[in-house]
């Protein structure tokens, strides 16, 4: 897509980013090791500066402000609740085709594994896609983005064009 990335590990790295990407893995050790790194308050300094930031699955929880009996250290820049393994467990992973008008009229085949869903959003979020019983799976709050999804295991690129589009955009 004509952009450089890099994996950031350390905090002064933060420095050199336009935007930042949380990815799924295991929201418990993210917690943990983002404490023990010293990341989370650069994080939290980076995003209130306007750094465009998308959490995906593990990252959503991450970045959400509200995150029931989470037991580590999170991002918490986010005004919604998150619940983690809502779908039941890792057998239990799904996916689904979701309309998403943001991003254009063709729906969007999103993978979920042993994801997380949005349970509550603050007045300030806005819902970027449910599943068809209303469940919140996609939302935005200026330039933070969540996705309850993997979008990095599907070839359509269309979720990464809207977050960059984010980059120096309109809060
Ligand atoms: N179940 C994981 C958690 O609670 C998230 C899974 C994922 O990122 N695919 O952190």
């Amino acid at each position: 897509m004509g952009v450089a990335a890099v994996d950031v590990r350390r905090p002064e790295q933060l420095d050199q980013v336009d935007a930042l990407i949380i990815p799924g893995g295991e929201s418990t050790t993210i917690g943990k090791l983002a404490a023990q790194y010293g990341i989370i308050s650069k994080v939290r300094e980076r995003a209130a500066e306007g750094m465009p930031v998308w959490g995906t699955c593990a990252g959503a929880i991450f970045i959400a402000k509200n995150v029931p009996a989470h037991p580590h250290p999170l991002a918490a820049l986010m005004d919604m609740t998150v619940e983690r393994n809502v779908f039941g467990r890792q057998i239990d992973s799904f996916e689904a085709d979701l309309d998403m008008p943001v991003i254009g009229p063709k729906p969007f085949h999103a993978i979920f594994i042993r994801a997380p869903r949005i349970a509550r959003v603050g007045d300030g979020v806005d819902v970027l896609a449910t599943l068809n019983d209303g469940t919140v799976v996609a939302a935005r709050q200026g330039r933070l983005l969540a996705t309850s999804f993997h979008p990095e295991l599907t070839p359509d690129r269309r979720l990464h064009e809207y977050f960059l589009s984010l980059i120096g955009g309109a809060p």
